[in-house]
C-alpha cells in the first residue's frame, strides 16, 4: 500500500510538473510569438435575425504556434491576462479590427460594425492603451461607433473606480458597449442601466436547450423584453440550428451568432462571405 501510494504520488507531482512546463512554454513562447506576428484575427458574422443581413461581426483572437498549431484563445487568454501580455495583445486586436473595418466599410457596408473583447485586466492596467482609442479611431477615419467593446459580467461587480471612469470615457467619446456571455454571472439590472450599454449577449448554454414551451425560452424572453425597456439590442450566441433561430425570432431577438450562420474566418474568408451578401 506504502509503495503504491508513493507512486500515485508521483504520478500527481509529475503531471502538476508537467503542466506547469507547459504553461512555462507557453509564456515564453507569447512574447515570441507577439513578435513574430503569429496571433490574428478571426471574423465570425453576427446576423440580422429579421432581415439576414450582415454588418456585424465579432473579432476573436487566434494564435498560429509554429509546432502546436492553431491554440484556442480559452487556453491563452487566461495566461495572457496573468502575464499582463493581454496588453499588448488587446492593441494588435484594436489596430488590427479598425484595418479590417477600414476594408469592410469601403467594399461591403458604410456602417459596418466590429466587436471586439476586451478584457478586464486591460481596463486595470494603466499602459494597456485603451484610453488612446477614441484617437485612434479617429486617425483612421473612422466612427467612434464603428467598435464595439465586449465586456463581461465581471467588469460591472464592484468594479474599481479607474475602470469605471475609463469605461465611461470609452462611452462618452461614442464607442459602443455590449455585455457578453449575458446570464452566466451576477450583474444586475441597476448596473444594465448604469453602464449605458448598447447590446447585450445572450449567452450560448441557453441558447444550447431551448425548444418550444421550455423554461430556457421563457428565460431568453424575459431577458430580451427586458433589454429592450433599458434600449438595448440583443444578440443571441452559439446559435447552431434554424430552429433555435426561428425560436428567438419568435420572442423578439435582434441578432444572432453561431455556427449555422458561420464559423469564425479568417480575413479574406470573411470578406468574400460578406461581399457575396451585398451583391445578391
Ligand atoms: P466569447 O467572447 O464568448 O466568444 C464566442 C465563442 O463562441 C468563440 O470561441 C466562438 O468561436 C464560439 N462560437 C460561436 N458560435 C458558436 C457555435 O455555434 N457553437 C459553438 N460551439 N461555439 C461557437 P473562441 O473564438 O474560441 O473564443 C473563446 C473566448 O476567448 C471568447 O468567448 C472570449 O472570451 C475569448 N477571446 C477571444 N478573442 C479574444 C480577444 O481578442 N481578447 C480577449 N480578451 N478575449 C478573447
Ligand atoms: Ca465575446
Ligand atoms: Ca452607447
Ligand atoms: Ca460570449
Amino acid at each position: 500500500a506504502k509503495q503504491s501510494g508513493r507512486n500515485c504520488f508521483e504520478f500527481f507531482n509529475h503531471n502538476l510538473r508537467e503542466q506547469a512546463q507547459a504553461r512555462m512554454d507557453l509564456l515564453k513562447n507569447m512574447r515570441y510569438g507577439i513578435e513574430q506576428k503569429q496571433f490574428d484575427l478571426y471574423y465570425q458574422a453576427i446576423v440580422n435575425l429579421d432581415s439576414g443581413h450582415i454588418h456585424k461581426a465579432e473579432a476573436l483572437l487566434r494564435w498560429r504556434h509554429p509546432t502546436r498549431g492553431v491554440i484556442s484563445p480559452a487556453e491563452f487568454i487566461p495566461l495572457a491576462e496573468e502575464s499582463r501580455y493581454i496588453n499588448p495583445l488587446g492593441q494588435f486586436v484594436f489596430t488590427r479590427a479598425l484595418q479590417t473595418l477600414t476594408v469592410l466599410r469601403a467594399q461591403v457596408d458604410a456602417n459596418f460594425q466590429l466587436s471586439i473583447n476586451v478584457s478586464p485586466v486591460q481596463f486595470s492596467c494603466l499602459d494597456s492603451g485603451i484610453d488612446q482609442w477614441p484617437a485612434l479611431l479617429k486617425a483612421a477615419n473612422l466612427p467612434p461607433s464603428a467598435i464595439v467593446s465586449e465586456i463581461t459580467e465581471g467588469l460591472m461587480i464592484a468594479p474599481e473606480q479607474l475602470t469605471q471612469q475609463r469605461l465611461k470615457a470609452l462611452v462618452k467619446s461614442g464607442m459602443e458597449l455590449a455585455l457578453d456571455d449575458f446570464g452566466t454571472g451576477y450583474s444586475s439590472l441597476a448596473y444594465l442601466q448604469q453602464m449605458d450599454a448598447d447590446y447585450l449577449k445572450i449567452d450560448k448554454c441557453f441558447v444550447d436547450n431551448i425548444q418550444a414551451d421550455n423554461q430556457d425560452l421563457a428565460l431568453c424572453k424575459a431577458i430580451i423584453t427586458m433589454a429592450h425597456q433599458f434600449g438595448l439590442k440583443v444578440i443571441a450566441e452559439g446559435i447552431e440550428t434554424p430552429e433555435q433561430q426561428q425560436l428567438l425570432l419568435g420572442i423578439g431577438c435582434d441578432y444572432g451568432q453561431g455556427y449555422l450562420f458561420a464559423k469564425p474566418l479568417p480575413e479574406q474568408e470573411f470578406l468574400a462571405l460578406v461581399s457575396n451578401q451585398s451583391t445578391t
